[in-house]
């Protein structure tokens, strides 16, 4: 699996985020809430996980 990019969270990726001021990430579904709100940030789901995005 894919561990959450932030570094506290063991959580595994589901979400990988395209950030225009830097490169892409992979996140879990609570960090990937908290990065939709930031201007530009757009979140992709992970193909396996595309059902547990909402
Ligand atoms: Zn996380």
């Amino acid at each position: 699996m894919t561990e959450c990019w932030e570094a506290d969270c063991e959580r595994e990726a589901a979400v990988e985020l395209h950030i225009p001021w830097d490169a892409n990430r992979k996140v879990c579904t609570g960090h990937a809430r908290v990065w939709a709100q930031k201007d530009g940030v757009v979140a992709e789901p992970l193909d396996d996980y595309g059902e547990e995005w909402r």
